[in-house]
């Protein structure tokens, strides 16, 4: 499935089988996870993509090929394939153990083709190995939803009562880790949907309302998974002194102003941008400890606009994922 022009839909297009360059595996794509950044993609709110592109950084796959010196994976492996798509190693952030910042990163799905199609090619060294106790569709959630929220759950540090605002593939996700390190959660939904409220309640959360509701405690820490800049600052005013507020999106609508008194108190604001390799091995290293399970909903490959459409809609509970085994016409 391509991208030919933000703005409109994916086309159905023949493409031409990769040839794997130098240190790359191709990879025979069994499953690949639908991401909100996908969507900001197909929408032009992520202004430099390639095009034509191929979308899709949620990939799982066994390697059936690969260029000349790529040896670290035998034909056959199941392997993930992440946002991050290659990094250089050289700059001020890669030496520090921050490629995820690189300047000169390239990303899975938006500098290079993704995965929404039956072969890709992915330098090896960003590739990981896919626990066996999940299936290709379970598991390919993990590997942005997963590994990037992990990241933001990170950064909030020892924080206990923590607020979960959007409750959608990377929440449900966290919301499991969260509970398994110890600490409390608190979701928030849009306004009068109790289904998700009470899905998150079943995956642990302590409480669950809308948005607009004060939690029955302050948080010591919340995540926006939301898209929705004006819940910065309504995340402040639930939240204690000394919480961190985390914005887990690539893209987010402005944030409104707000007064410092709700900042005030060591309050901060921040972002989490992509992932390192090691937020991926230490992230598909716990989540089958957890155990992490994964809600999905698949959708056939040919069928990548309703399945993004509905992601908008908010139509499912938990993840989109596209499978190569999907019979047409059948979702859920
Ligand atoms: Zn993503
Ligand atoms: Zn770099």
């Amino acid at each position: 499935m391509v991208l030919e022009r933000a703005g409109e839909p994916l086309r159905v297009a023949e493409l031409v089988d990769p040839i794997p360059p130098r240190g790359q595996v191709l990879i025979s794509v069994h499953a690949c996870g639908v991401c909100r950044t996908d969507l900001h993609i197909l929408d032009g709110e992520l202004n430099e993509p390639k095009l034509p592109l191929v979308p899709g950084h949620q990939i799982v796959g066994t390697v059936v090929g690969g260029g000349e010196g790529a040896e670290r994976f035998a034909r056959g492996r199941r392997v993930g394939v992440p946002w991050l798509g290659w990094a250089c190693g050289e700059c001020r952030y890669c030496l520090s153990g921050r490629e995820n910042l690189c300047d000169r990163a390239r990303f899975t799905g938006y500098d290079v083709d993704g995965g929404y199609t039956e072969l890709v090619v992915a330098d090896e060294r960003f590739c990981f190995p896919i626990p066996d106790d999940y299936s290709d569709e379970q598991a390919a959630p993990l590997l942005c939803a997963g590994v990037i929220g992990y990241r933001a759950l990170r950064l909030l540090g020892d924080a206990e009562r923590v607020g979960f605002y959007g409750f959608g593939a990377s929440a449900h996700i966290l919301c499991q880790v969260a509970v398994h390190q110890g600490r409390r959660v608190f979701a928030f939904t849009r306004e009068g949907d109790g289904e998700t409220q009470a899905f998150a309640r079943r995956l642990g959360a302590e409480w669950a309302g809308s948005s607009d509701e004060q939690p029955p405690e302050e948080l010591d820490g919340a995540i926006v998974f939301a898209s929705v800049g004006a819940l910065m600052p309504v995340a402040l005013r639930a939240s204690a002194k000394g919480a961190r507020i985390v914005s887990a999106g690539i893209h987010m609508s402005d944030i409104p102003a707000f007064p410092y008194e709700i900042l005030w108190g060591e309050r901060t604001l921040g972002s989490v941008a992509n992932l390192t390799r090691r937020d991926g091995e230490e992230f598909l290293d716990l989540a089958p400890r957890v155990p992490v399970r994964t809600e999905t909903s698949i959708y056939p490959l040919a069928e990548a606009n309703r399945a993004m459409e509905d992601l908008r809609s908010g139509a499912f509970r938990g993840a989109a994922v596209l499978s190569a085994m999907a019979p047409s016409g059948d979702s859920g």
